[in-house]
């Protein structure tokens, strides 16, 4: 168990050699995950673990369950004693109080229970389970790794994470498959009922990094062919293509590429910003984005520009871009956004606002084109960001994917979520506990 406190930079676990060479064992399992439900404090960092009739039971969760509060008042009124505020806790008191008698079956029990997304990673004392939700909201890929007869088995929610301790990829997981590894192997199940998978369309706008594969595809190809479309769809005579850094990157090239108006990098990402040795305190905070991106003057100035960026959600990051934009000399300033208004907050473990917080939630394009002050602004259409993924770009008929961001269709219940809209809080519990 790690005893020291990972949100202090001074105290950063992974950094110190002797830590991870003190820790026990032959399995692991982490995570980064920001919260979506419960606050960011130290007791809702995962892995969760408890002690449970089968042994130990420590579970990493990527997604978000949008029906743990109905579920957690439900258990603590049966005397379940909640130690965090987050919504995978809800899984642990389920395995825990599940009349079945296998773990495995405890476990499948407790997931026919709760609804939204998860892809989870639980280590036991019976071997390691992974497990995608039925609809394969989130990714989950599978990675081998160490000579033949005596390979490790690795789960992980990107594929990048197999390239960067050179594991080799094996397959992913599929939507409603639980996997179970432990000395007798690797036994794949299949406990849930068949469902057409509605995997993350915003994993390929922004979430996952561009060298990953998600669902067999590469994310940065399909980024240049959403900025590709967006050229096709949203045409505009300008002098450069520029990228707002770095999440307008990959959609900027396919922009310049199929448009054939210049790529340049207009706008400069400083390196230092967001490491530990130069983080901005209060005096400078409200640089903001300033201190974090610069425009490249001797390069804008004179011209007529398109930026390229993946979304606009509050829209704080496009006007103080079209501003500096400005500041520089651009004589026009065109907006171009690779996914489709962000209509609809994300309840599967996306880091949205609430509704009223998003810009596209109360106005048409023209009134965010005013909010942004750029001479023009246009988004992908939702059947284009199909056609980028290479498939039927006929959304309304074939939602093959989770896109209730743009589109409010949210493919499971959403219990805990009240009349405004909103995810209702938990009245309970102390703001922070450490
Ligand atoms: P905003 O400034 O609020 O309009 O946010 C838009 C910027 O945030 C874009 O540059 C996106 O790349 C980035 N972005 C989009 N979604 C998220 C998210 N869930 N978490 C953090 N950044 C995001």
């Amino acid at each position: 168990m790690l005893t020291t406190n990972p949100f202090d930079p001074a105290d950063r676990n992974f950094d110190q050699d002797d830590v991870i060479r003190q820790l026990p064992g032959e399995a692991a399992c982490g995570h980064v995950r920001y919260s979506t439900t419960g606050e960011s404090g130290l007791r809702n960092v995962q892995p969760l673990y408890a002690d449970l009739e089968s042994g130990g039971f420590a579970i990493t969760h990527n997604g978000n369950i949008s029906n743990s509060l109905t579920l957690r008042r439900d258990l603590v009124k049966h005397g379940s004693i909640f130690q965090s505020t987050s919504d995978t806790e809800t899984i642990i008191h389920l395995v825990a109080t599940s009349s079945y008698k296998t773990l495995l079956d405890k476990v499948i029990d407790a997931l026919k229970q709760v609804e939204g997304a998860y892809s989870l990673v639980c280590l036991t004392s019976q071997g390691m389970i992974g497990c995608r939700d039925p609809l394969g909201i989130r990714p989950l890929v599978m990675g081998k790794m160490g000579p033949e007869g005596d390979q490790a088995t690795i789960l992980a929610s990107e594929t990048v994470a197999l390239d960067v301790i050179g594991a080799e990829f094996v397959r992913q997981v599929d939507p409603g498959e639980l996997i179970v590894v432990n000395d007798e192997g690797i036994a794949s199940h299949r406990p849930f009922a068949p469902h057409a998978p509605r995997p993350c369309i915003f994993e390929h706008v922004y979430f996952s990094r561009p060298d990953s594969i998600v669902d067999g595809q590469s994310v940065y190809s399909v980024r240049k062919e959403i900025g590709a479309e967006l050229a096709r769809e949203n045409p505009v005579e300008a002098d450069l293509v520029i990228p707002v850094p770095d999440s307008g990157t990959p959609a900027a090239i396919g922009y310049a590429q199929q448009s054939g108006i210049p790529f340049e990098l207009g706008i400069i990402r400083s390196h230092y910003v967001g490491r530990t040795f130069i983080q901005p305190g209060d005096r400078v905070r409200h640089l903001g984005v300033k201190l974090k991106h610069n425009a490249n003057r001797a390069l804008i100035d004179g011209k007529r520009v398109v930026l390229i960026d993946d979304s606009i959600v509050r829209g704080t990051t496009s006007t103080k871009i079209v501003e500096m934009m400005r500041e520089a000399g651009a004589t026009e300033v065109h907006m171009r956004i690779a996914s489709p208004p962000t209509t609809h907050s994300c309840f599967y473990g996306v880091d949205t606002p609430e509704r009223d917080k998003l810009l596209a939630s109360s106005r048409n394009v023209e009134e965010m084109r005013q909010f942004i002050e750029a001479d023009s602004l246009a988004f992908l259409s939702i059947d284009g960001l199909y056609r980028a993924l290479g498939e039927d770009g006929r959304r309304e008929q074939n939602p093959q994917r989770c896109d209730a961001c743009f589109s409010g269709d949210y493919p499971t219940s959403l219990t805990d979520k009240d009349s405004r809209g909103k995810i209702a809080e938990l009245p309970l519990l102390a703001e922070r506990v450490t």
